[in-house]
């Protein structure tokens, strides 16, 4: 039995929205092209569920691609939010505010004394760039295939052909010269890592620990450690981009639950608490060397703006301890139900506290070349079938869901079952 969900309100928006956003969109993945249907247009969310301008409710896993670890509208957010615009919404001068972010945040963080805040991961992932080229001078970037640091010229390359690879732009626009000096590795490859590390002199190893962004691959026994070594070894800065893992899989992110600390840290997404905020940070030395206390310029009209420090600061007052052992006794549900509910459809479900990925392969994914090889087409049905069933999965398999604190048991029933015919249909 095929069913299908509403989608009158949604068709007539698109169209609309065809004509004056490129592709219908602000950002690309929204556009459902990956799954092979049009975007839903969301009215609102409440907790853990979104209810579309159909008036179709899902069970929502993307969560706005991870701010969202407390769902949607959690009301100490809102009246943070209200109280912070009520007094002004932006001022271009300091606020106490974010002084208490910026203390918060590195009393969390092991590899973080100073922060700067930005206003998206792009712009933080950018500047710890500069700083890392400034502080070591040298120009070299290596990036892992797969790994997505924002859309900035320099990391929009992807590999050529052989193990550790000069990059070439991956987008029209991107100048060659801006690629130029990165070098992709594939992810996992403790030799390719190694033998990079040893040709080229980097400013900078750059690297989502725990990369989510060709679905959740995490680092195999003792990658991270050996990425630690070779950049300590070779006088490279490690950049871990801990954007979705920062405050999710652990209040300080991979860096406190393994123990690898990094040089820098980029932080995005749960900071701003689902508003526009992002930062980098890192040890008082490197990060006195941004201006106005260094020479290394970064500057933003909107940086530490009052609200989004508002919702951040209400955000992470709610992520303590026992708030991470629930999103983890969350998380490992939802995988497990998954799992059973694939049934004869091979799949391997990757997972970490806060994230998961449902991967069409009969082998574990162990790198993007692993990812790309999946059964994307099922995929897609798989997501298409979800969505008329109430669940709305990121539509994409290069991609983590985010289950959240607000996901109830209930509504993980409800998921485990629609998935469970979702696979049925697609068997
Ligand atoms: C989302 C993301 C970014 C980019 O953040 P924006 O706020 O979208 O610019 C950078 N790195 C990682 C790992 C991300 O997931």
């Amino acid at each position: 039995m095929t069913i299908s969900l509403r989608d009158t309100r949604s068709q007539e928006l698109y169209a609309r929205a065809l004509h004056y956003l490129p592709g219908g969109v602000n950002s690309p993945v929204r556009a459902m092209r990956a799954i092979g249907r049009d975007p839903l247009f969301i009215e609102r969310g409440e907790g853990a569920e979104l209810i579309d301008v159909d008036g179709n409710t899902y069970v929502d896993y993307v969560c706005s691609w991870g701010p969202l670890m407390l769902g949607h509208a959690n009301p100490a957010v809102l009246e943070a939010v209200r109280t912070a615009a009520r007094a002004g919404t932006t001022f271009g001068a300091p606020t106490a505010g974010e002084v208490d972010l910026a203390e918060e945040v590195s009393r969390r963080f092991p590899g973080i004394e100073m922060l700067r805040m930005t206003s998206s991961g792009t712009e933080s992932a950018m500047s710890a760039i500069r700083l890392a080229r400034a502080a070591t001078g040298r120009e070299k970037l290596l990036k892992f295939a797969g790994a997505y640091h924002g859309h900035i010229d320099g990391l929009l390359a992807e590999a050529g052909s052989g193990l550790a690879t000069q990059a070439i732009p991956s987008s029209p626009g991107v100048p060659a010269a801006a690629t130029a000096s990165t070098v992709i590795v594939p992810w996992n490859d403790p030799d390719a890592l190694v033998r990079a590390t040893e040709e080229h002199e980097f400013a900078a190893l750059l690297a989502e620990p725990f990369p989510a962004n060709m679905g959740l691959v995490r680092p195999v026994e003792g990658f991270l450690e050996l990425l630690r070594e070779r950049a300590s070894i070779t006088g490279a800065l490690l950049v871990f981009d801990e954007v979705i893992s920062g405050f999710r899989v652990a209040a300080g992110g991979v860096q406190e639950l393994t123990g690898v600390i990094p040089d820098l840290t980029i932080l995005g997404k749960v900071i701003g608490g689902g508003l526009p905020a992002a930062a980098f940070g890192g040890s008082r030395e490197l990060m006195e060397r941004i201006a106005p206390a260094g020479d290394v310029y970064h500057g933003g009209t909107l940086s530490g703006n009052p609200v989004a420090v508002a919702a951040g600061m209400a955000t992470l007052a709610q992520l303590h301890e026992q708030a991470y052992l629930r999103l983890h006794a969350t998380t490992m549900a939802l995988a497990e139900g998954l799992r059973e509910a694939a049934g004869s459809v091979p799949v391997q479900v990757s997972t970490a506290t806060g994230l998961l990925t449902v991967f069409f392969s009969e082998e574990p994914v162990r790198d993007y070349a692993g990812a790309r090889a999946c059964d994307l087409e099922r995929h897609g049905a798989w997501c298409r079938q979800l969505l008329a069933r109430g669940v709305y999965p990121p539509p994409s398999q290069f991609e983590a869901w985010f289950p959240s604190l607000a996901h109830t048991a209930e509504q993980l029933e409800r998921t485990i079952e629609a998935a469970h015919a979702a696979f049925a249909e697609v068997a």
